[in-house]
């Protein structure tokens, strides 16, 4: 058994704890670590969160508009680090198409 169980997940924006999986073309294209991970879908208000691919809890909130101080680059349960937005923080963020 895993000691580090998933945690409750609740939404930062309307506290609703019911998430469903998404697919967002937009998102991944714009921020490359989204295309590595996991999204949820708050089903209340609609936030989007990055799932931590080590423990399954809401990793960081994600729109078209985060800049570096909005998201995580660790896991809040797990501390797990995600590299693609550490380095993407480095680079002071901003949307992918900008960076190239
Ligand atoms: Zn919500
Ligand atoms: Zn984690």
């Amino acid at each position: 058994m895993s000691s580090n169980p998933i945690p409750e997940q609740k939404c930062d924006e309307c506290g609703s704890n019911k998430f469903r999986i998404v697919n967002d073309s937009i998102l991944k294209r714009q921020y490359p670590f989204v295309a590595k991970t996991t999204l949820k879908m708050c089903e209340k208000c609609g936030a989007k969160y990055i799932v931590c691919p080590k423990c399954g809890a809401l990793f960081t909130r994600v729109h078209l508009s985060i800049d570096v101080y909005g998201v995580r680059d660790k896991c809040p349960n797990c501390a797990f680090n995600i590299p693609e937005i550490t380095s993407w923080i480095a680079k002071g963020g901003g949307g992918y198409w900008e960076k190239q």
